[in-house]
């Protein structure tokens, strides 16, 4: 039998419970359990296994149950390089990084591009790309998160960026996937129009 914990709105079991306890207290080297599946089989994982479970890798990072495809992605948001690809000089700046993640190139060198731009006239056009570029990348993100929760959430947890939650009365899979897809798809074919106008 599983234990509830009542009195809370969303509807957490006692491994839900112990897992953020856990992820709270930093113990994440405690293993924690999972269901794999439809099985009612239960497999216990703990910090740093990686093990497949549909068609995709898991690992516990941080006491977190996530995709291996996510960790790459928040890995190479996180580390750039010491230098400059363009210039070559040291990024330091605090504008480094977030024009590092864009452009992949420093502050410095984006500016000096962005007025090259301006003086031949192409900077409103270079601009609306980039903007639509981003709304394009924001929506494969959350077509894909929305996706995994869909796939993970009758039998497993929704735990990506650390909430770990248990949907109530389980979810038509195939109805929401083809819902979110349908949604996406619409978007996307608009946003393409856009940036190719
Ligand atoms: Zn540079």
């Amino acid at each position: 039998m599983q234990q509830k914990v009542q009195g809370l709105k969303k509807e957490f079991r006692k491994t839900d419970v112990n897992r953020l306890r856990n992820l709270i207290q930093g113990k994440t080297g405690d293993s924690t359990n999972t269901q794999i599946g439809y099985s009612t089989k239960q497999e216990d994982y703990k910090e740093g296994d990686v093990w497949t479970e549909g068609r995709k890798t898991w690992t516990i990072k941080n006491g977190i149950k996530q995709t291996i495809s996510k960790l790459d992605t928040i890995k190479k948001e996180v580390f750039m390089p010491l230098s400059c690809p363009c210039c070559n000089k040291i990024m330091k700046k605090q504008l480094d990084k977030p024009n590092y993640k864009i452009h992949k190139k420093c502050f410095d060198c984006v500016i000096e591009f962005e007025h090259k731009l301006r003086i031949r006239g192409e900077y409103d056009d270079y601009l609306k790309k980039l903007k639509g570029k981003n709304n394009l990348t924001i929506l494969d993100e959350a077509e894909s998160y929305l996706l995994d929760a869909i796939n993970t959430s009758n039998n497993g947890y929704v735990s990506e960026h650390g909430e770990v939650e248990r949907w109530i009365g389980g979810v038509d899979k195939i109805k929401l996937t083809k819902q979110v897809k349908e949604a996406t798809k619409t978007r996307r074919t608009h946003l393409k129009k856009e940036l190719n106008d």
